[in-house]
């Protein structure tokens, strides 16, 4: 069991996308780990002060994700290239979770069962590209 835990590792914890096992690891050595503590102590902080940086407006204002019709153009595909390369970006390589499910939701009100299945094998496609991208990392 690997008992260091890094800076982003941190950073997931408090944004609750941890996974669950590690989060568990994590809560276990906060009982008697003040230096993990502190550490963590820290990132809250700096989390906090973020609050109030042109990154942290950008991300609770979803300023960088795509408007709904746009989502639904390029799920569509009928976006401009090069607004589809960035909702692409932004979907796969940023992981917006916001906008993955705004796209689930939106391939849900497909009429045409068909098309929906198409549309999201296609979806799937182009994203399973894209993933020994992260994976490599
Ligand atoms: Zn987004």
């Amino acid at each position: 069991m690997d008992t260091t835990f890094t800076d982003a590792e941190l950073i997931a914890f408090l944004d609750e996308t941890l996974g669950p096992e590690r989060s568990t690891q994590l809560e276990n050595h906060l009982k008697s780990d003040n230096v993990l503590q502190n550490r963590l102590l820290v990132k809250r902080s700096q989390q906090a002060a973020g609050l109030h940086t042109i990154g942290g407006i950008w991300q609770r204002t979803k300023a960088s994700c795509p408007s709904r019709e746009d989502l639904n153009s390029f799920l569509k595909e009928t976006l401009a290239p090069s607004k589809a390369d960035y909702i692409r970006f932004h979907l796969i390589e940023i992981g917006c979770r916001y906008c993955q499910a705004n796209s689930t939701d939106l391939l849900g009100d497909a009429t045409s069962k068909k098309q929906l299945n198409s549309r999201r094998e296609r979806f799937f496609q182009t994203s399973a590209g894209y993933l020994p991208l992260r994976v490599e990392k």
